[in-house]
């Protein structure tokens, strides 16, 4: 069993009224270990310094008996820069939990443990459908600036309104498309969903749609992909990011 990575805040600043950017620093090999999907083992609020898990050989995290103060939840790096030790994460501050209550709280020196990480789930296409909420505009930040100059296709994102909307870097051909839920609470806008129903498939087979929301509007999303577009598995990526009214994972 070895100890978890541990990386520690450096910066913290808002980019819109409910996104905190957090950069954290690291060792190189921790750095490349943190993502793109970054499972982290957030400190409560009140116990800054927990009793970090362990990680077994086969990647399982090994809890320590009784109250640890950690939990366990999925974040996306949406920078990492192993040579200069750094890495970037946006949380959304959505007023619950022990992740955004953690992020509501950080200060330069505050420490966040990783568990591990996994592939973002996407794949190079000539044409992408991107759709997603604020939760999900880090991962689909990292796509679009490693698409190919000439992918095109459409990007919905979903945030509260005007002011959620941030600089996303996309090929020309990838049109941007901002959805204002506009005083719906998020997870109870069909905006996304609908957005979707109101396309037709792009020509050809060279297409590719990666949509991660709420649970919900996910699997609406995914069932009408699946249907009326007839996409098979290997042609979209499509998973909730979170769930209404419902923790990620028990918390201690
Ligand atoms: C692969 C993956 C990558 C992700 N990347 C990011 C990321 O980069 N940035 C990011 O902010 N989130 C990201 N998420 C979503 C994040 O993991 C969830 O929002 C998670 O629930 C936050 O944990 P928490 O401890 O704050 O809240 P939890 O304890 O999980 O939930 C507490 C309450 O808050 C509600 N809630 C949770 N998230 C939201 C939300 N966004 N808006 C409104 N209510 C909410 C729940 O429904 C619940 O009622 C990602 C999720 C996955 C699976």
């Amino acid at each position: 069993m070895r100890p978890v990575d541990v990386l520690t805040v450096t910066e913290v600043r808002d980019v819109t009224p409910t996104v905190r950017r957090v950069v954290l620093t690291g060792t190189q090999d921790a750095v490349a270990a943190a993502g793109p999907t970054v499972s982290l083992l957030v400190p409560r609020v009140d116990d800054p310094t927990p009793n970090w898990p362990g990680i077994a050989r086969d990647g399982r995290i090994v809890w320590p008996t009784g109250a640890h103060g950690v939990s366990l939840r999925s974040y996306t790096a949406r920078r990492q820069d192993a040579a200069v030790g750094e890495v970037e994460i946006d949380f959304v501050l959505h007023g619950d939990g022990p992740a955004a209550a953690w992020a509501a709280a950080a200060r330069p020196g505050a420490l966040l443990g990783v568990a591990g990480a996994s592939p973002l789930g996407e794949r190079p296409a000539g044409h992408l459908l991107l759709a997603g909420d604020e939760t999900a505009l880090p991962a689909i930040t990292r796509i679009l600036t490693a698409a190919g100059p000439g992918t095109r296709g459409l990007a919905l994102l979903e945030v509260a309104d005007a002011a959620e909307e941030q600089v996303v870097p996309a090929p020309a051909g990838v049109e941007v498309r901002w959805l204002h839920r506009d005083g719906t609470p998020p997870g109870e806008s069909t905006l996304l969903a609908d957005a979707v129903a109101a396309l037709d498939r792009p020509g050809g087979d060279d297409l590719f749609a990666w949509v991660a929301a709420e649970s919900a509007a996910v699997r609406a999303i995914r069932a009408d992909l699946r249907g009326r577009w007839g996409l098979g598995r290997a042609a979209h990526h499509a998973i909730g990011y979170w769930r209404r009214g419902r923790a990620m994972s028990p918390s201690q």
